[in-house]
C-alpha cells in the first residue's frame, strides 16, 4: 500500500502561504504533500511568539519565511508545540529547534523521548512509506537537545506574555495528543483530536469535518471522550491542523461522535472478511461521499477521491490495526 497510498499525489509546494486571523493567530502552509492539507499555527502575543505543530523538515523554511513577514526574530518564538509526535506535525521539531534558539520545545508527556531521539518514530514511518518515499516526504528528522524540551502534563499553564494556554491531554487520535485552549480567543488548536476539515469541502462558510482514525493508537472511546471534553470549554473556534479555523463547533462535534461511530461499525462489520483493508476503505469512501453529499458538496467524486484518498487509506489502516486489539473485541 505504501506507493498507492501517496499515487498520484502532487509534490510539495514551496510557496509560502499565510492565512491571518484574529487575536494574533495566522496559519502557515506545511506544504505537506499539497497546499491546504497541513497548517502550522503562529500565536503572537506582545512580540512573543508560539508555533503550533511544525509540518516537516521542508516546511521550515516556510516557517523563518512566515516569522520574517510578520517582523519577528528567531529568538522571539517562546514555544514550539507539537499536538502529537506524528512526522506531519512533529517531523520539522528537530530542524526548527535549530533555527529558534530560544525556544522551548512542548510535547505530551508519552511523546517526549521520541523527540530527543527519533530513532523509533523514523523506524515506524520508513515502515508504513518505504526509504525512498520516506527521505522524499520527510528527509533528515533531526534530534531535540532534552534539555529544550518542555513535557505538558494535563493543566498545565503556560503564558506567553500573559496570555494564558492551557494544555489538555486528549487521547483518541493518539495517546501522545494533547489539545491547548486559548481563552483569549476561546479557541482550542486540536491537530488531529476533532478532526479533519478540508477548505475545499466548504459549502456557503458551512465546513465538513471527520475523524482520522490513522493507526497505531485509535481509541474510540478516548475520542469520544475528548471531544466532549474540548466541548466543555464552550470554544468559539477550532484550529485544526488539517486544515485552520472552523467555527460552528456543538454541530461538528455531534459529527464527530456520529462519524466515529460509524468508522468503528464498518470495521466490526468487516471483521473477518478477506481483503479487508480494500473492504474498509471502501466502507469508509462511501460514508465520506454519502455525508459529503448531504453536505452539499458540488465537488465531482474524483475530486473529492483526489482531496481525500490518503486520509480513507490511513482510516482504513488504523481500523484494521484496532481490529485486531482485544479492546475491539
Ligand atoms: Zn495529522
Amino acid at each position: 500500500m505504501n506507493d498507492s497510498l501517496l499515487h498520484g499525489v502532487p509534490p510539495p509546494a514551496a510557496s509560502h502561504r499565510i492565512a491571518d486571523y484574529d487575536h494574533g493567530i495566522s496559519a502557515i502552509d506545511a506544504g505537506y504533500l499539497r497546499l491546504g492539507l497541513a497548517a502550522i499555527h503562529l500565536v503572537v502575543e506582545g512580540g512573543q511568539a508560539v508555533l503550533v505543530d511544525t509540518g516537516t523538515c521542508a516546511s521550515v523554511a516556510s516557517v523563518m519565511g512566515a516569522l520574517q513577514a510578520k517582523g519577528l526574530a528567531p529568538e522571539d518564538v517562546a514555544y514550539v508545540c507539537v499536538t502529537h509526535i506524528h512526522l506531519d506535525h512533529a517531523g520539522g521539531a528537530g530542524e526548527l529547534m535549530h533555527r529558534l534558539p530560544r525556544a522551548q520545545l512542548v510535547v505530551h508527556p508519552r511523546g517526549a523521548r521520541h523527540m530527543a531521539d527519533p530513532a523509533r518514530l523514523v523506524a515506524s514511518a520508513r515502515a508504513v512509506y518505504g526509504e525512498a518515499e520516506f527521505a522524499r516526504i520527510y528527509g533528515d528528522i533531526r534530534p531535540v537537545d532534552a534539555a529544550r524540551i518542555l513535557e505538558a502534563p494535563d493543566g498545565l499553564v503556560l503564558e506567553l506574555n500573559g496570555r494564558p494556554l492551557r494544555f489538555l491531554d486528549t487521547p483518541g487520535h493518539a495517546r501522545h495528543h494533547y489539545c491547548i485552549f486559548d481563552e483569549a480567543s476561546r479557541s482550542f488548536f486540536t491537530g488531529d483530536t476533532f478532526g479533519l476539515s478540508y477548505r475545499e469541502f466548504d459549502v456557503d462558510g458551512r465546513e465538513f469535518v471527520f475523524p482520522t482514525t490513522t493507526p497505531v493508537q485509535f481509541d474510540p472511546a478516548a475520542a469520544h471522550a475528548s471531544i466532549d471534553r474540548i466541548m466543555r470549554h464552550d470554544p468559539e473556534h477550532a484550529f485544526l491542523t488539517h486544515y485552520s479555523r472552523i467555527g460552528h463547533l456543538p454541530r461538528h462535534a455531534q459529527a464527530m461522535h456520529e462519524l466515529i461511530d460509524a468508522h468503528v461499525d464498518i470495521a466490526r462489520g468487516l471483521r473477518d472478511v478477506s481483503g479487508r483493508h480494500a473492504a474498509l476503505a471502501r466502507g469508509i469512501e462511501e460514508l465520506l461521499l454519502q455525508r459529503l453529499a448531504g453536505h452539499g458538496c458540488g465537488l465531482s467524486p474524483e475530486e473529492i477521491r483526489e482531496l481525500m484518498d490518503l486520509d480513507v487509506q490511513l482510516n482504513a489502516q488504523g481500523l484494521a490495526h484496532w481490529l485486531d486489539q482485544p479492546a475491539a473485541n
